[in-house]
């Protein structure tokens, strides 16, 4: 399996497409963003450990029953997955007040949820990803009613899956942000990826910021923390 043309250049990958048209290879990128894109730089070694983590986690939660895009891996920093059509909701997860959320209701963070929260935002550049209920997202045909159930039943199981497993890191998943597409037969599955760019991980004893956040808030120590999770999660 080789890369043909350059499908598509986001802001962390690049997607190309290959021999076969159900198949695209998935590069990533060290270059990082934030604050709706105001802030860009770049996060030295991140693509490759990004890159390893999604795999990790794609093909245990495939294991539990969840269907993901997951192919085979490359090599360090590339992926081939299935070929899907992106729902175009960002489905957050949140079990620790944090982030967007503490900002909108006025909270401080680290508030632990009695049960687990879901939220979609409308992936959409131009509009900055507006927050976004399912009934609205139905009315503007983003997903059929059939595909929002599935989504938010998959999702919570990703999170039941990942809390358990980052707990035995002595990590807190605090939140993070997944995607899903739909293959050729209209399939759900797991796109995108799972990683300190797309989770906040805490320290279970510390609560010290183990991911993008780092970068984000100008904190230091950004590639330290990426490192630190890649050496909780395969301990090297
Ligand atoms: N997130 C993401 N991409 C986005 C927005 C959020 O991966 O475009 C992740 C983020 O890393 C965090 C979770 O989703 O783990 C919740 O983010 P939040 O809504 O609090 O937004 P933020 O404070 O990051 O703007």
């Amino acid at each position: 399996m080789s890369k043909l043309q350059q499908l598509y250049e986001g802001k962390a990958k690049r997607v190309y497409a290959t021999q076969n048209a159900d198949e695209v290879i998935v590069s990533y990128k060290d270059d990082a963003t934030a604050l709706d894109g105001l802030k860009k730089g770049t996060i030295s070694g991140k693509g490759a450990i990004n890159n390893r983590m999604t795999n990790f986690f794609m093909q245990m939660l495939e294991k539990e029953g969840v269907p993901t895009h997951f192919v085979e891996e490359l090599n360090d920093r590339e992926t081939v997955v299935k070929k899907v059509s992106i729902v175009p909701l960002e489905v957050i997860i949140r079990n620790i007040s944090a982030g967007s959320f503490a900002k909108r209701y006025g909270v401080e963070e680290g508030i632990v949820f009695a049960e687990p929260t879901i939220e979609f935002s409308y992936k959409n550049d131009d509009l900055h990803d507006p927050l976004i209920n399912s009934y609205h997202a139905l009315a503007l045909n983003l997903a059929t009613k059939e595909e929002i159930k599935r989504i938010k039943e998959l999702a919570f199981k990703v999170n039941d899956v990942l809390k358990a497993y980052f707990l035995k890191l002595n990590v807190k998943l605090v939140d993070f942000k997944l995607e899903f597409g739909r293959l050729s037969d209209g399939t759900i599955v797991l796109a995108d990826e799972i990683s300190p760019d797309t989770c906040r991980f805490w320290d279970a004893d510390t609560n010290e910021k183990l991911d993008k956040d780092r970068f984000r808030r100008d904190m230091g120590g950004v590639e330290d923390a990426y490192n630190e999770m890649m050496r909780r999660v395969f301990g090297e």
